[in-house]
């Protein structure tokens, strides 16, 4: 039998060091919020392949769609030969997405493999229909690890660091966060000193935002300053670009994130969650700005893969029959009371800002109570500590010091509440 040991041994003799596995866990089986090592020790899973699996993991449904297309057909390329699932998941994403938008437009669908190709593809598509070269993104973001998206992220270590030369006409403006003495109008008027020192708001083709920073540490944009954006996109003509890659399918309490805005995005992209673990991504985009990109602009070998296709059509069953757009909201309730409890007692002074949209729900730690003094050995410590007693979680934020959680929506208040004790314990055995 494998032990954890001899995979490490393993994993270190195959794999590049550059590769992250800082959780040692080797994974056997998962089922739902649920992960078993090769050892058999069982793990409560709060980050879900983080946040590809909203709907938990091998969910059955999911797993029996993905069975069904297996049956009839693996590949083709959809240049090739096209199928119906790609047509019918483009359909629904299509109303999905003109429905978080307010109704107001029509949209039309491609997909791809992974966030970073659909980052990366969004923004030559935009250049492409601009006819202009700019783009904006922010502060903290991350938007993968291909050369443009690489460009496009906000933090340079471990991402851009020796990795150049990146994609020019890429440039970054703050994002707003309150805590950390950001406001909407402070990140609104450095947009506009960007304009006036770096590149003119008629050579810019998109601003690409996340509408709630994931990797960043969980920091939600406030309502006022995605308006202000869109504001900004409508006078010079730049395309708003939301990137729900992290944000997807239920993880903040709406279909969408950016549906609780009232902002109607240009395009939008999304990966992860979409199809229940299978890779896969999608562009969504305004048919009048899509339809401008002529026959043979884009296309992917893989990408909307028939299998990966019949697994999202099942995610989005699920999601609609279980209704997980409100559970998102109860999980999130669940799991802020229950931290705010710690931030009063045990966690005081370090838990800084407990903070969540929805069930994307986020710890920040801190020294003193300081917002400006991250505490990244609290975090380390606390998910280290969990990790130990049976609950996974992970980091995020500049310096790491954000705990964060994407519990799967699919789990039973029996479970999250015993992920919650064991993470209450794991905080009392390092700060208590
Ligand atoms: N955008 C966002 C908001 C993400 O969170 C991620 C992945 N963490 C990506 C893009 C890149 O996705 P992928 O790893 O599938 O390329």
């Amino acid at each position: 039998y494998p032990t954890n040991e001899l995979m490490v041994a393993r994993r270190n003799e195959a794999c590049p060091n550059g590769l992250p596995s800082k959780s040692g866990i080797y994974a056997a089986k998962a089922q739902g919020a649920e992960l078993w090592d090769v050892e058999g020790k069982r793990y409560i899973d709060f980050i879900a392949g983080i946040g590809v699996l909203n709907v938990g993991h091998n969910h059955p449904k999911v797993m029996q769609a993905a069975r069904d297309q297996m049956e009839k057909v693996v590949h083709t390329c959809f240049g090739v030969a096209q199928y119906e699932p790609y047509i019918e998941l483009a359909e629904r994403l299509n109303k999905l997405v003109s429905e978080a938008g307010g109704g107001k437009s029509n949209y039309k669908t491609m997909f791809m493999n992974t966030g970073s190709e659909a980052t990366e593809h969004v923004c030559k598509f935009a250049r492409r229909i601009t006819g202009r070269p700019g783009l904006i993104s922010f502060e903290g973001s991350f938007h993968g690890r291909t050369l443009l998206a690489t460009a496009l992220t906000g933090k340079s270590r471990p991402y851009k660091e020796g990795f150049g030369p990146l994609p020019g006409d890429v440039y970054h403006a703050p994002y707003p966060h309150e805590y950390k003495g950001m406001s909407t109008q402070g990140s609104l008027a450095c947009l506009n000193h960007i304009f006036e020192t770096s590149i003119h708001p008629s050579d810019v083709a998109a601003i690409l935002i996340e509408p709630v920073q994931g990797e960043g540490g969980f920091v939600p944009a406030p309502r006022e300053f995605l308006q202000g954006l869109r504001d900004i996109c409508d006078q010079h003509g730049i395309m708003f670009i939301a990137d729900e890659v992290q944000t997807g399918f239920a993880r903040t309490g709406t279909m969408f994130a950016i549906e609780q805005s009232g902002v109607e995005p240009d395009f939008l992209v999304c990966a992860k969650s979409i199809a229940g673990g299978f890779p896969l991504s999608a562009v969504i985009g305004k048919t009048d700005l899509f339809d401008q990109i002529g026959p043979g602009g884009m296309g992917s070998t893989y990408g909307g893969n028939p299998v990966a296709c019949a697994a999202a059509l099942a995610v989005l069953d699920v999601i609609e029959e279980d209704g997980l757009l409100q559970r998102a909201e109860e999980i999130g309730a669940k799991v802020e009371s229950r931290w705010n409890e710690l931030a009063q007692g045990v966690g005081k002074g370090v838990f800084g800002d407990v903070r969540r949209v929805g069930a994307m729900a986020a710890v920040e730690m801190v020294t003193d109570g300081d917002p400006m003094k991250p505490n990244s050995d609290a975090a380390a410590k606390i998910q280290g500590r969990a990790r130990e007693l049976g609950l996974i979680t992970l980091t995020a934020g500049k310096k790491a010091q954000v705990i964060r959680t994407h519990v799967p929506l699919v789990a039973s208040d029996a479970i999250i509440d015993e992920g919650l004790d064991i993470f209450a314990q794991a905080t009392k055995d390092v700060l208590g």
